[in-house]
């Protein structure tokens, strides 16, 4: 027989998937809707359902959107001559929140890594290749910006990158960038400042 009703159980069960959040914290967490006399729990229950029905991802960026193409795919005041592909889209809200770049995006997904699993296939190489090419018929010269983590498994994605797009590259017709290692190695990019991505974005280097 269990302690607790088991409705109570499992709203615990699901904050404890969220990351960094451990069962007692989740439980702390519950108990605090439990005591809400604000109905706190119809209304996150509510926001997570509208999240859930109406949030999709962008079909060039793969950003998370409420459009099918989102408001920076589709703004003619960015440059659609520079692509910066980041892991993930909390990437872009680091990018964005500095204010640093005017270019594109496009959101991997992830970055290779054969200890965990993670494959080339796993990510959305197919769908980045895509993207390029549509860009390139636009542009004389298209930049691919890699910002992925300053991480090994970043560095392995960002020269899968380079090997996908070789032929282009030798072309002259797609130019290849990574940030500057003003990032250190294994930081993570959201939690960047302004001043270390600007930096970091004005010092990239060919690859
Ligand atoms: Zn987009």
């Amino acid at each position: 027989m269990s302690v607790l009703p088991q409705s109570v159980e499992k709203v615990i069960n699901e904050f404890s998937k969220l990351p960094g959040v451990g069962p007692k914290t989740a439980a702390r967490m519950v108990y605090h809707y439990l005591r809400s006399p604000n109905h706190d729990a119809k209304k996150l229950a509510d926001s997570l359902n509208d999240m859930d029905e109406n949030v999709m991802f962008c079909d060039k960026c793969f950003n998370v959107s409420d459009k099918k193409v989102c408001d920076i795919c589709s703004s003619p005041l960015r440059k659609n001559s520079k692509i910066c592909i980041v892991e993930e889209s909390l990437d872009v809200i680091a990018f964005e929140n500095s204010a640093v770049y005017d270019g594109l995006y496009f959101v991997l997904g992830g970055v290779i890594s054969p200890a965990e699993g993670i494959s080339a296939d796993d990510l959305r190489f197919k769908d980045l290749k895509k993207r390029i090419s549509e860009l390139m018929e636009s542009n004389e010269q298209v930049e691919i910006i890699v910002a992925t983590n300053p991480s090994l498994e970043g560095e392995a994605s960002a020269s899968y990158i380079h090997d996908m797009f070789s032929k282009e590259v030798k072309e002259g017709t797609i130019l290849i960038t990574r940030l500057a290692m003003g990032l250190p190695t294994g930081a993570d990019l959201e939690y960047a400042d302004r001043l270390t991505l600007k930096r970091a974005l004005e010092g990239r280097r060919n690859i």
